[in-house]
């Protein structure tokens, strides 16, 4: 069991440097930026056997030891309700008793097959308290509880669970990959997938879902130029995510087009269904049949990467963005109450809404505040369309773009009408559904996509 720790990070706040250091093991100490990620683990071979761990950041690599940890002692303390464990390798942690026996792994309280707690909240006892605790091989500590119930917990169990915001913070990329921002460099080795191999290779479909997590974007090329393919991968993935346009949708030139889409006229880099409160999480567009002429250019660009400058560069317009209500609607949509820039409980941007033609002209927020806003947005804008950031490129038939609906914006340049014709197919499937894949298909092929850093490593 090995872990390392983040010395200096306040939840919702992000410091410009921070300290990596091994934890309950001091034998280095390295400084590098707080992005920061760790790039190898190598696998432990036995218990008590030192590591090497590599972490890579902005300011260079860095390769430190880390110790095995085991318990060296417990000691109940009654006056706080927690039980303090000491470490084979230093330091200390206290766990609540509450948590504690809230959760007793054995299994009348946890059942393992489901990973699912069974006890009764009813029967949590908030006064719980051991009668006596022990360690048992150094490897674990068993509780006798004041009601007789037995309680043992491992603890390579009990390490990663220590209350410290630290360990929180490293815990939290587990389920998620750790997104790679990027600008309009991305071009010169742009994360490509196969359709056929897609279809037919589970580990091709995993390094495409790893890929898009991290990058945001995937061009997928070798599809057949005719409809019904986007259908055809999405239910390799998962499930098509329907909406109120259905299961799937064309965008050709129509004559009384009733969504801008259907113009010819340029469509400004956006995010789709930004008033939806569930918005498709991934969208997949594939170019069936491409217009001859010059125009009707592919735009894409990070909207992450372009909230990180915004964040950098003027924080009282990120601020602004990211705590204005916006309301947005559609014709047979939804309206919906959401922020431009949403961020999650660790103050990192989780989604992007940005769309011109369905910002609702109400605007629930005092006069006095709307031109600073205005102000805020369109800095954004100029970030994600600015050269130097935006992608610009021109499908060709037989290529499905992959992206990230709640982070990536997309657009397209304007086209003659009438010249030649142009068809897309799109459809959408969740993240829930995408992550989900990407972690059956580990399991399957034996991948821990969490060391991915880049594509080749
Ligand atoms: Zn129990």
């Amino acid at each position: 069991m090995y872990a390392l720790r983040v010395a200096t990070r306040a939840v919702g706040r992000v410091a410009a440097t921070g300290t990596l250091q091994p934890t309950r093991a001091a034998v280095g100490l390295v400084r590098l930026p707080l992005r920061g990620v760790v790039t190898s683990i190598p696998k432990a071979r036995g218990r008590d056997q030192d590591l090497e761990i590599s972490a890579k950041g902005q300011g260079g690599e860095v390769r430190m030891q880390a110790a095995a940890a085991g318990i060296a002692d417990v000691t109940m303390k009654h006056d706080e309700s927690m039980l303090k464990l000491s470490w084979s390798t230093g330091g200390t942690d206290t766990y609540p008793y509450v948590w504690l026996r809230d959760n007793c792994q054995c299994p009348l309280c946890f059942h393992s097959g489901s990973r699912s707690r069974v006890h009764l909240i009813e029967e949590l006892d908030l006064n719980a308290r051991p009668r006596s605790a022990k360690v048992l091989g150094g490897q674990a500590v068993e509780v006798q509880w004041s009601d007789g119930h037995v309680s043992r917990y491992e603890a390579s169990w009990l390490l990663p669970r220590a209350f410290q915001s630290a360990e929180n913070y490293i815990r939290k990329p587990s389920y998620k990959l750790t997104p790679h921002p990027w600008g309009s460099e991305l071009m010169e080795d742009l994360p490509r997938a196969s359709f056929p191999e897609m279809m037919s290779d589970d580990a091709a479909l995993l390094k495409w879902s790893q890929q898009l997590e991290i990058f945001g974007f995937v061009m997928v090329s070798g599809a057949p130029a005719e409809p019904g393919q986007v259908r055809r991968l999405a239910e390799r993935i998962a499930f098509i995510k329907k909406t109120h346009y259905g299961e799937d949708f064309t965008v050709i030139v129509k004559d009384d087009p009733s969504n801008v889409a259907y113009l010819s006229g340029p469509l400004q880099l956006h995010a789709d269904l930004p008033y939806y409160q569930y918005k498709p999480g991934v969208q997949f567009i594939h170019c069936i049949k491409q217009y001859e002429g010059n125009g009707g250019d592919s735009q894409v660009t990070d909207g992450l990467h372009a909230a990180n400058l915004l964040r950098e560069n003027h924080p009282q317009k990120y601020r602004i963005l990211t705590s204005t209500p916006v309301d947005w609607f559609d014709e047979g949509g939804r309206e919906n109450h959401v922020f431009l820039c949403s961020t999650d409980s660790y103050g990192d941007v989780c989604r992007i809404n940005f769309s011109q033609p369905q910002r609702d002209s109400f605007f629930d927020i005092p006069a006095e505040d709307v031109a600073a806003w205005y102000d805020a947005m369109k800095t954004f804008h100029r970030l994600l369309a600015d050269p130097k950031n935006c992608l610009h490129f021109k499908m060709t038939p037989g290529t499905i773009m992959t992206f990230d609906n709640l982070r990536i914006l997309h657009g397209r340049t304007a086209y003659l009408s009438g010249y030649s014709a142009r068809h897309i197919e799109g459809c959408y499937v969740d993240w829930d559904e995408v992550r989900s894949r990407r972690h059956v298909l580990e399991k399957k092929l034996g991948v821990n996509s969490r060391r991915l850093v880049r594509r080749e490593e």
